[in-house]
């Protein structure tokens, strides 16, 4: 595959992490040689790639709050739904959102009842109906997205679905062309120059092959989107996925989860961020120039 952010064809080799979810086979991520993008040379095709998604991580289960797993899972995932929004509520303009990529709707449910107009757009029929089941939230498939008219969203947010997205310029472009004035794209995705990507290696869980194509490094993906038409104001880190991301990476190199470990990496890595803010993972908030 050549590069999806430049379509440069030459690259050297970078890391070989394998398919935790399923069948262990490894991926050749590599650096371009034009724009040093790290993305996975060997992935399947678009169309080939769904049976890589492992269904049972996709879907979220049925809130039904009777155990005492499911009430500090479902107690978890409402936190982490307000912390998203309090990342980016100041810079978000009046209007409409949209969640592309929207799993199975929580983030779009909880901004309605907030409020704030929010449609979401999802790929996965699974996702589709597990949100009409749970919340009673339409989605829409992202092919609908052409139909939106020009300058009349506020705000598109993208919570780990670019590293997905096999042509990132398209859809980058389309959010630009419907995006208001002042408008703007949130882009939230894993790290590759995190502390925790460094010293899990090719266990790292977020390489999360063959299913991420692109794997941001922050000196590409700036200027990257900036070229497209938009301008950084802000960007904070997600601490909370170094603990998870530990983990599922202890999983994979250990066959245990080794939950003391984990919550020893996952401090490391948010105490080893530095001033470039390297955490696991980081939420980038544009505006449209
Ligand atoms: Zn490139």
């Amino acid at each position: 595959m050549n590069c999806p952010l430049c379509g440069f064809e030459k690259n050297i080799p970078y890391i070989k992490p394998y398919h935790w979810r399923k069948t262990q086979k490894h991926f050749s991520v590599v650096s371009c040689e034009s724009c040093n993008h790290l993305y996975t040379y060997d992935a399947p095709e678009e169309d080939d790639i769904g049976p890589y998604y492992d269904s049972d991580t996709y879907i979220s289960h049925t809130d039904t709050k009777e155990s005492l797993f499911d009430r500090v899972y479902g107690l978890v995932k409402q936190y982490m739904l307000s912390r998203k929004w309090g990342w980016i509520r100041a810079h978000v303009p009046r209007g409409t959102i949209i969640d592309y990529g929207a799993g199975s709707g929580a983030f779009v449910n909880f901004l309605n009842q907030l409020g704030r107009e929010t449609h979401g757009y999802e790929i996965a029929e699974a996702g589709r109906k597990t949100a009409k089941e749970n919340y009673g939230v339409n989605l829409f498939d992202p092919s609908a997205l052409k139909s939106l008219e020009n300058k009349s969203v506020a705000c598109f947010t993208m919570w780990h679905v670019l590293e997905h997205i096999y042509d990132p310029k398209t859809l980058i472009e389309t959010f630009h062309d419907k995006l208001k004035k002042d408008g703007i794209l949130v882009i939230a995705v894993p790290n590759p120059e995190s502390w925790d990507a460094k010293h899990y290696k090719e266990h790292w869980a977020a390489w999360d092959v063959p299913i991420h194509i692109s794997h941001f490094k922050q000196n590409v993906l700036i200027p990257y989107i900036e070229k497209l038409g938009f301008s950084l104001v802000d960007k904070k880190g997600m601490p909370f996925d170094a603990f998870y991301v530990g983990l599922i990476s202890n999983e994979n190199k250990y066959k245990s989860k080794k939950p003391f470990m984990a919550f020893l990496n996952g401090l490391k890595s948010n105490l080893s961020v530095g001033k470039e803010k390297n955490y696991s993972s980081l939420v980038y908030t544009f505006k449209k120039a």
